[in-house]
């Protein structure tokens, strides 16, 4: 009696985490984030247990056959559900339908080969098996593609690991007891299910949790982000710089204000598609020319900025000479244009600043800098005040100072 009031929360746990777990994929449309994997996953294991109520006890018959596919074929729509929401691409209809086909077959092999107990304890089996891959895969992306996620993964196997290891009991104690073992009202099935709803209860709300975190990093994300270069913006310059420079004892910073020259040009002669290649590539320039830790952003149309972190006076001219040198080296093809295009950039260097409240003086500084450079003809890197006593770099580029 007890046990069957214990699947019974179950099965409604389950059902009504499914259609929220719907609701949520539809509501998130094309980026569904393995809810929808989730919804059918919980769908199958709540009519699994339905069938299990109606069933009474261990029988041979098309319900317990259903039954045992749908129970295993749950865990394996929740592992794709992971993987989808970890962005990997993962199907669900083809691997479901071979799996419940397989299944089917082999259980019907197993009864009519070596008996009931076999049929049941290879359900056991085949549990404590895929909760064990599974939590091997969560224990893995703890140390590899989820390191973000690394105490939600951590939890994640901690729980799933649980229901292996009661599978485990379960195949042993069936080939060591028989049927006995899976009355509904025994202790060891008491546990089972007691363990069972309260993973019910607890994983659904930590998978929406989980969502709901994704969805708020992916909105500062986009708030911090120009979409065009992915570069940060204004706004996420001056974040990441609050960041860095309430670490203790960070270096000082420098801002370098690229702008490209001629740019109204380019858009005028190749069109504003070709103008738009050029900025994602001078983005792409950017990117892959500062060092690792330093930030990169683009504050307005053709112009852009590079923060760089932990340098010195000689060092952030020579980082600057890098990037002058890089734009106007590399060549840029643009379709529906054989010719590929070449565009040069103008690079103001503010003073050093080491507080994040200092950007938009630095930014004000590098932009004097800047308009000096451009009146000096452009394609050159120009210092604001505080480096006039830096030697000019040898090679194209460097101006003389302000
Ligand atoms: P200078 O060498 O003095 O910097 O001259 P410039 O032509 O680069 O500067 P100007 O400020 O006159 O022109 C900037 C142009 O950038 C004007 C604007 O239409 C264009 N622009 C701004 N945003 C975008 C954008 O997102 N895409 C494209 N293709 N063009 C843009
Ligand atoms: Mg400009
Ligand atoms: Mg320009």
């Amino acid at each position: 009696m007890v046990g069957s009031v214990l699947v019974g929360m179950l099965c409604a746990h389950l059902l009504c985490f499914a259609v929220m777990f719907l609701l949520i994929s539809k509501r998130l449309q094309g980026k569904k984030m393995g809810m929808d994997f989730f919804a059918m996953g919980n769908l199958l294991l709540g009519l699994a247990y339905v069938l299990q109520l109606v069933e009474g006890g261990p029988a041979w018959s098309m319900m317990s056959v259903v039954n045992h596919t749908l129970t295993l074929a749950a865990p394996i729509t929740y592992g794709l559900g992971v993987m989808r929401f970890l962005g990997f691409p993962a199907p669900l209809w083809r691997p479901l339908a071979a799996f419940v086909l397989a299944y089917s077959t082999a259980q019907a092999l197993i009864q009519w080969s070596l008996g009931p107990v076999a049929r049941y304890a290879m359900l056991s089996g085949m549990s404590a098996l895929l909760f064990l891959v599974m939590t091997l895969a969560a224990l893995y992306g703890v140390r590899t593609f989820a390191k973000h996620l690394y105490r939600e993964m951590a939890f994640f196997a901690l729980l799933i690991s649980g229901i292996c290891i009661l599978n485990a009991i379960k195949f042993i104690r069936l080939l060591q007891g028989g049927l006995e073992v899976l009355h509904m009202d025994s202790s060891f099935q008491m546990v089972f299910y007691i363990y069972m709803s309260s993973l019910a209860t607890v994983v659904p709300p930590f998978m929406i949790w989980l969502v709901f975190r994704r969805l708020t990093d992916d909105l500062s994300q986009m708030a911090a982000r120009d979409p065009m270069t992915q570069l940060l913006n204004r706004r996420g310059l001056s974040e990441a710089l609050e960041q860095h420079f309430n670490l203790h004892n960070v270096a000082p910073a420098y801002l370098l204000l690229l702008d490209v020259d001629h740019f109204k040009r380019i858009n005028d002669t190749y069109g504003h598609q070709a103008g738009d290649t050029v900025l994602r590539h001078v983005a792409d320039v950017l990117r892959t020319t500062v060092r690792r830790g330093d930030l990169t952003g683009r504050i307005g149309g053709e112009e852009f900025v590079a923060v760089c972190l932990d340098s010195d006076d000689v060092g952030v001219v020579q980082l600057a000479e890098r990037l002058r040198a890089a734009v106007e080296e590399q060549a840029i093809h643009v379709s529906g244009h054989d010719k590929p295009l070449h565009c040069t950039v103008t690079i103001g260097v503010s003073p050093r600043f080491a507080n994040g409240h200092a950007l938009e003086k630095a930014l004000r500084a590098a932009d004097v800098a800047l308009y000096q450079g451009k009146a000096a003809g452009r394609n050159r890197i120009e210092k604001a005040h505080a480096f006039a006593h830096i030697a000019p770099l040898p090679g194209a580029g460097a101006s003389a100072t302000t």
